[in-house]
Parts: C-alpha cells; sequence; structure tokens
C-alpha cells in the first residue's frame, strides 16, 4: 500500500501540477504536504501572494482541469504590460501585437494550489498525505525509501517540490548557487478609485521597481522593492501612514488607494546544481528561486512540470524504463539551462536598472526606446515571456 511509482514531497502548485502531470500518465502518486491551504468562500479578502500566470501556464492547468474552476473562483485577466524608467521611454506590450486575447491573470497562489487539490483528491492514481512531513529520505539502486512522520513510503522516483528551502535537495546533498539580493519586496493589497485595470505596469527606480497587477473589481497588488531597511521601516508603518508613502513614492496613474494589507518577502537567487541525483529530480523553487521582477517564478514551475511530463511519456511511449537515470537526466538537460538564462537575464535587467550613472541612464532608456520602435524584437520578447 505504501509503494508508488513517484512521491512528490510538497503539494505547493508545482508540486500538486507535477503529481497530476505524472498520474495522467498512468503512475501511481503520493504527495507529502506539511499543510493544507485554507478552502475558498467568495467573501474571503484577497490573499497576498498572487502571481502573474502565462499563457503557458494557464494551458498546462486548462489541460490538468484547474483552469475551470478558478475561472469560477477570481482572476484578473491583463492586455497589456507597461515598462517605464521615465515618462519618454515607456514601452507597451500589448496582447493583439501577438495575436492573443490577453498576455495573462493575475491570481491568488492559494486558489491555484486549491483548485490543483480539488483534482488530485479525485484522482484514482494520487494518495494525498497531508498533515505529513519528510523526516529521512535513503536510495538504493532499485528505489527510495521515505521515512515521514508516522509511515514509510517507497518509490521509484522522488520529486522535489517543497520549495525555495528543500529538504528532498538538502537529503539528496544537491548544492546550490545564489545570492541575496540585500533587498525586500513588499506586497500591499489595495482598493483603488480606478476600476478594474487591463493594464500590468513597472516602473524601474535606482532604488527597485515599483509594480501593480490588477486584480478583480477595482482592487490591485501592488509590489515595492528597496533596501531592507527601508523595507523594514515600511512594513512597520500603519496603513494609513503607508497609504499616504504609496500616493508619493508611486506614478500617479495609480489613482488613489486605500491600503488594505501588506507583507514584506525577501529576495534571494537560488539555483540547484543538479535537477536530477539519482533517483531524486528537483521542480519548481526547490530547483530555482528567481528574482520576482517579471513574474516569472511559477511559470518556470509549471514548464519544468511539462517537461518531466513530456520526457517520462516518450519513454513509456517507446518502451524504455521510465524510472531509469538516462530518461530522468533528459528532464534536467531540458530545463536547467532555459531556467538559468531566464535567471540571468533578469538580474541583468535588474542591476542595470540600479545602476546610478547617467550613461547607464541613458542607455537603458535607450534600449526601452529601442525596443518601442523595433516590433519584431519586441513581439519576441513578449512571446518568451508569455511563454509561447
Ligand atoms: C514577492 C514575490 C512575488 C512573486 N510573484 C510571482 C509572479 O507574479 N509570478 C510567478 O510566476 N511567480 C511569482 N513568485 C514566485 C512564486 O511565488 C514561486 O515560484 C512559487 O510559489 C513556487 O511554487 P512551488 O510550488 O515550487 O513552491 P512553494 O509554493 O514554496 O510550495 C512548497 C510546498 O512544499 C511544502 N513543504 C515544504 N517542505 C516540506 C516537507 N518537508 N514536507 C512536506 N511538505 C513540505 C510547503 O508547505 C509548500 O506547500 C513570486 C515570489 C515572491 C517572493
Amino acid at each position: 500500500m505504501n509503494q508508488f511509482d513517484c512521491v512528490v514531497v510538497g503539494g505547493g502548485m508545482v508540486g500538486a501540477a507535477s503529481a497530476l502531470a505524472l498520474a495522467e500518465l498512468g503512475l501511481t502518486v503520493a504527495i507529502i504536504e506539511k499543510s493544507a491551504p485554507l478552502t475558498f468562500s467568495p467573501e474571503q479578502a484577497f490573499d497576498l501572494r498572487v502571481s502573474a500566470i502565462s499563457l503557458a501556464s494557464e494551458q498546462l492547468l486548462k489541460q490538468l482541469g484547474a483552469w475551470q474552476q478558478l475561472q469560477q473562483w477570481r482572476m484578473c485577466p491583463y492586455k497589456r504590460l507597461g515598462v517605464s524608467e521615465s515618462e519618454q521611454s515607456y514601452t507597451e506590450f500589448d496582447a493583439q501585437d501577438i495575436s492573443q486575447s490577453h498576455l495573462g491573470h493575475i491570481i491568488e497562489n492559494r486558489l491555484i494550489q486549491l483548485s490543483l487539490w480539488q483534482k488530485v483528491q479525485q484522482h484514482s492514481n494520487i494518495t494525498l498525505f497531508c498533515p505529513e512531513t519528510l523526516i529521512k529520505l535513503e536510495q538504493s539502486s532499485a528505489e527510495v525509501e521515505l521515512t515521514l512522520s508516522t509511515q514509510i513510503l517507497r518509490a521509484k522516483v522522488v520529486i522535489g517540490a517543497d520549495g525555495a528551502n528543500s529538504y528532498v535537495r538538502k537529503l539528496a546533498n544537491i548544492g546550490t548557487t545564489g545570492w541575496d539580493y540585500a533587498q525586500s519586496a513588499m506586497l500591499i493589497n489595495v482598493c483603488t478609485d480606478n476600476p478594474q485595470q487591463d493594464i500590468t505596469w513597472q516602473q524601474f527606480f535606482q532604488t527597485g521597481p515599483l509594480a501593480m497587477l490588477p486584480m478583480p473589481g477595482n482592487n490591485a497588488s501592488l509590489v515595492w522593492y528597496h533596501n531592507k531597511d527601508e523595507i523594514k521601516r515600511l512594513s512597520a508603518l500603519s496603513n494609513a501612514q503607508l497609504e499616504q508613502e504609496v500616493m508619493q513614492q508611486f506614478p500617479d496613474k495609480l489613482g488613489k488607494v486605500r491600503v488594505i494589507n501588506k507583507a514584506a518577502f525577501p529576495l534571494t537567487r537560488r539555483h540547484a546544481n543538479q535537477y536530477h541525483k539519482d533517483r531524486v529530480l528537483l521542480v519548481g523553487d526547490a530547483a530555482h528561486t528567481i528574482n520576482p521582477m517579471a513574474g516569472q517564478g511559477v511559470n518556470l514551475g509549471f514548464k519544468d512540470v511539462k517537461a518531466l511530463q513530456h520526457v517520462i511519456a516518450k519513454a513509456i511511449g517507446s518502451g524504455e524504463a521510465w524510472h531509469q537515470a538516462e530518461v530522468l537526466a533528459r528532464y534536467q538537460q531540458k530545463r536547467r539551462t532555459d531556467n538559468l538564462l531566464m535567471m540571468t537575464t533578469m538580474d541583468a535587467l535588474y542591476l542595470s536598472f540600479g545602476h546610478v550613472s547617467p550613461l547607464a541612464k541613458f542607455a537603458r532608456n535607450a534600449g526601452l526606446m529601442m525596443v518601442n520602435k523595433l516590433p519584431s524584437i519586441k513581439n519576441k520578447a513578449l512571446a518568451y515571456a508569455c511563454g509561447i
């Protein structure tokens, strides 16, 4: 009873999606998760943790059957994406330019997880162990033994989807490279005087970007990047005081807002040196934690899920033993370089906007203006960011 093809440790957005994707292939899957997400009811205030879900992620969520439920709950589509440092360098990306009806949706992380859990709980190939936690992991040539707080499970393959501080990664002795950006991001949920927006925008300052993500109705999620001391000071303010600071620092187009809720998160970059070791694979934040500036974190995690499903489906289809090392290594080959490229591009952008010299500022603004005048480059960049 405690023997599975795959055990997924972590039932967050990426772990739950991985379990469904593997169960779709006919594999038996267990998920181990520390705590269940709170169930949804429409009168709940918006959560602080939200994600900009790309077109590619939307496709995956549709394929896994979770999207339909999310549409019935709540989400906010956006058609345009505005980026600027100054008024002159304002660049706008539009869904129409890549023949799409929208560029993505802003959705609460918990709702994405819950919609996937609904499907997990209906799937006969998936067993959910929650609340449960991983204590020990031992690999032999034939299987992996996972000691949990109350039982022992055995699996051919273990998927570490247990987030940025992955214990699976640690137990498998997989090292990481990375750094602390010495910055934090403050997430602020606000009610706006403006009606629901169809644009998400980000304005760059030397201290870090300020961003607006539209939410359903006249609501928005603001992201304020700054050094840790400043974010600490802002966190200590009352909502009314923070409101004053937001009105002073954010661009006028935000309009008048009322602060509803706030929390701060440190920014770190971490990349696992391997996504595959023996019978252990890493996906999502367990494999890569990226600067959230371009809203790519969970989207990269969902791309991992697609790649993993593709690699294993192909092996099953061609009669290979899907759990052998050569097959599992193909997942790493497909994803690690792609993720590294995205992480490095984000870091280059982030660091370039933090540069104070007038020359760097001129180059940045010229770059943004040039992108505006070259539709082919602009549309390619947009399609890449949307994952299509
Ligand atoms: C400020 C901020 C803004 C962001 N904005 C965006 C955005 O707009 N778009 C985007 O794509 N991404 C965004 N991200 C990134 C995104 O939130 C993460 O990439 C995403 O949450 C990672 O999902 P995950 O499922 O891999 O990990 P997690 O969400 O961390 O889930 C891990 C799960 O594993 C469980 N777990 C951990 N350890 C154990 C254990 N030992 N045993 C059992 N269970 C365990 C946890 O309880 C949790 O449920 C943002 C991040 C930050 C910090």
